[in-house]
């Protein structure tokens, strides 16, 4: 798979491009807004630079890989001759269906059609298509050109070949896959929102501040980051909405924490927004 298109160009969507686009791939970004399309192409010019002064590529390597991703708000143009679209929009439903289904129009019959939800159904949303064994899901984490994993989610209709060639792809730019069978959450947001939440809820309690909350998972349990700083990273928006859905699929024990929407409703999103359990200004 050699021709790549990436819907939406907020957090995954340009990290996504990015990685596909240094592994030597042809890339298309596509969003509905001008503002998002000149910011992600700032966004990503600055992953080459850090890349060229981490060693990481070469200079010239840089320069050929960031001239050739091309950026458009019509879909119709990112999706024509392309092997696999990824789809990285906001986790609504209604968004990723209504999507898939203009796609699945748009795309030449061998592409493959993927979201990158972090808790929904691929099957419902590949539902919406003519070709639900060419559909699935490809989890990636933020920040994508950092984070080795990919979790293939295979919905009730992916095919193995689909299943083999989305394993490919993710082994061609560089990642590691794991093969997961659809169910809400998948593995690693089903866990870690849940642990996420309950950090939220243990600060609502007034158990620990934030930082100290972060401060015993990273020491205590060696995660890397404690998981309000990651929830920060992620965007509280992003956060809730994944809360929401998993709360409305799986139940009572992953009812979005309150502090959580109250951030939310405050516009305190996190980093991308320069404020979430931590003040980023
Ligand atoms: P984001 O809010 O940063 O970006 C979403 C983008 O979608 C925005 O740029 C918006 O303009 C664009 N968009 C909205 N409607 C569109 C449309 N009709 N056509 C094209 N573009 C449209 O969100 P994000 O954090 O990048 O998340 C995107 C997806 O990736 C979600 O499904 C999320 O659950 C998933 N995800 C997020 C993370 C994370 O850490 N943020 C990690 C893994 C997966």
């Amino acid at each position: 798979m050699q021709n790549i298109a990436v819907i939406g160009a907020g957090t995954m969507g340009r990290g996504i491009a990015y990685s596909a686009s240094v592994a030597g791939l042809s890339v298309i970004v596509q969003d509905v807004s001008d503002t998002v399309l000149h910011n992600a192409k700032s966004d990503i010019e600055k992953k080459f630079d850090h890349a060229v002064r981490k060693e990481l590529l070469s200079k010239e390597m840089a320069e050929d890989r960031r001239s050739a991703i091309q950026y458009t708000t019509e879909l119709s143009e990112a999706a024509k001759d392309r092997d696999l679209v990824i789809e990285a929009v906001l986790e609504i439903m209604d968004l990723k269906t209504s999507i898939f289904k203009q796609l699945d129009d748009l795309t030449p019959p061998h592409a493959i059609l993927a979201t990158n939800t972090s808790t929904m159904s691929p099957t419902e949303i590949a539902a919406q298509t003519r070709r639900p064994e060419q559909c699935l899901a490809l989890h990636f984490f933020n920040p994508v050109p950092k984070m080795k994993l990919i979790e293939v989610i295979c919905g009730l209709e992916t095919s193995e070949e689909t299943i083999n060639k989305a394993i490919a792809f993710g082994e061609s730019i560089g990642k590691e896959c794991v093969k997961i069978n659809e169910f809400p959450g998948f593995a690693v947001s089903r866990m870690n929102c849940l642990i996420g939440n309950e950090a939220m809820n243990m600060v609502m309690e007034g158990v620990g501040s934030p930082e100290d909350i972060d401060k015993a998972m990273k020491l205590g349990l060696n995660h890397p980051m404690g998981p309000l700083e990651l929830a920060d990273l992620v965007g509280l928006d992003t956060r809730l909405r994944n809360m929401q859905y998993l709360y409305e699929t799986l139940g009572e024990k992953y009812r979005p924490c309150p502090i959580l929407t109250k951030y939310v409703n405050a516009g305190r999103l996190g980093r991308k927004s320069g404020k979430g359990f931590y003040d980023y200004t």
